[in-house]
């Protein structure tokens, strides 16, 4: 079965989608119209989301299917199963 997207590639993802969601809500905070303030707060809330949801579904250890965590750097080995990560 063809893997779709590892662990390393989804938390890259993640950050990349947060950060282009935070750069949006800060763009949103030049003095455009109303609307277009609107729209770029909420695609920008949206990838924020969008990203959190991401590295929930996908940021798993491959082994034991097991969630990694987030905040710290990607591990050698699975806080869950033990078993070393490639
Ligand atoms: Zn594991």
């Amino acid at each position: 079965m063809a893997k779709i997207t590892s662990y390393k590639h989804a938390k890259k993802l993640y950050f990349i989608y947060a950060a282009i969601g935070i750069l949006l809500m800060l763009i949103a905070q030049s003095p455009f119209s109303t609307t277009v303030k609107w729209v770029l707060m909420v695609l920008g809330g949206l990838l924020i989301i969008g990203a959190f949801v991401w590295v929930i579904a996908f940021y798993k250890c491959p082994i034991c299917q097991s969630h990694l965590p987030v905040s710290q750097g990607l591990p050698d080995y699975c806080p869950t199963c033990g078993k070393k990560l490639e």
